[in-house]
């Protein structure tokens, strides 16, 4: 009988040890919900607490077990970071001449830039003129046309383009000059173009420039209504036929003259505004311009610090 005494004492006390637990783990509980409503807990207990909840959104659980508080917990400190970093990229530099085309700092941004810009994109040679740009550090907008982005390879180049960092421009759909045609089809040039390049790129051009550089009144105000800029360029060589040589072109372009079209004298100046196209000895002769145009003491350019007029 003493051994079924004792055994079933034993027996108590391991039942009540286990309510013990049970109690002290309810315990726990309400202390854990306690801590989360952030009451008078210890600091070293909340910092645990914050601490596990940042590793639960580092890891991106996606248990239904993170409560809202967790949630608040990490939703509190990312805005603050956000609004740090827009105003760090956002913060413009230049701004666009709207008479001469030549870009002008605000502030005090260095003086001696210019921007180079690649239209008639992406026919034959704009992916490699791309790839040269990167290795060279050498930002530049890309004006592209509708034509040019017909097939999949087509568009798989301009997506290569844009994720490689360069800015696309729109230059209408199918190189339309556009004083030659009506008001309707000046807009569907301008705006098909642009639903095109956003199907691509996730994003709608910010820059505009007309083919032939000629604007109308219409087209002006339908750009500026779709929040893009537009713009001309200062100078460009690699359209004239005394030109359409890598060698010939590089000369030009790095100097800023061009004898052999009427340009005895440099164009090259602060914030010039360089055009380039598309074209084999433009391609070949890329490298050189860049080269040459530091060595002349000028940098390219970045478009992101432009002001536009999103
Ligand atoms: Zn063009």
């Amino acid at each position: 009988m003493k051994k079924i005494w004792s055994i079933l004492f034993v027996l108590m006390i391991v039942l009540l040890a286990g309510c013990t637990n049970e109690e002290e783990n309810q315990g726990e509980t309400d202390q854990e919900e306690q801590e989360m409503e952030q009451t008078e807990e210890p600091e070293v207990d909340n910092t645990e607490e914050q601490e596990e909840t940042n590793n639960d959104a580092d890891d991106q659980t996606e248990s239904e077990d993170s409560t809202d508080e967790n949630k608040e917990a990490t939703d509190e400190e990312q805005p603050e970071q956000e609004v740090v970093q827009e105003e760090e990229t956002v913060e413009p530099q230049y701004e666009l001449n709207t008479t001469n085309w030549s870009l002008e700092p605000i502030g005090d941004a260095p003086e001696n830039v210019v921007l180079l810009t690649i239209d008639d994109v992406p026919d034959k040679y704009a992916l490699e003129m791309a790839k040269t740009l990167e290795s060279l550090d050498a930002p530049a907008i890309f004006f592209v046309n509708g034509h040019f982005l017909e097939t999949d390879e087509q568009k798989e180049m301009l997506k290569e383009i844009h994720e490689m960092g360069f800015p696309i421009g729109n230059h209408t759909y199918t190189h339309q000059k556009l004083d030659d045609v009506s008001e309707d089809k000046q807009k569907e040039e301008i705006l098909s173009l642009s639903e095109k390049i956003e199907e691509i790129i996730g994003e709608k051009p910010v820059f505009f420039r007309a083919p032939h550089g000629v604007n109308t009144d219409f087209a002006r105000q339908l750009v500026q209504d779709e929040g893009m800029l537009l713009m001309n360029w200062t100078y460009g060589y690699d359209y004239f036929t005394p030109y359409m040589d890598a060698e010939k072109l590089t000369e030009a372009m790095v100097t800023g003259e061009g004898p052999e079209v009427d340009v005895p004298y440099s164009l090259l100046k602060p914030g010039a505004n360089l055009l380039m196209h598309d074209r084999e000895w433009t391609n070949e002769a890329l490298e050189d311009i860049v080269k040459g145009l530091r060595e002349n003491g000028y940098e390219m350019l970045d478009p992101a610090l432009i002001k536009t007029t999103k």
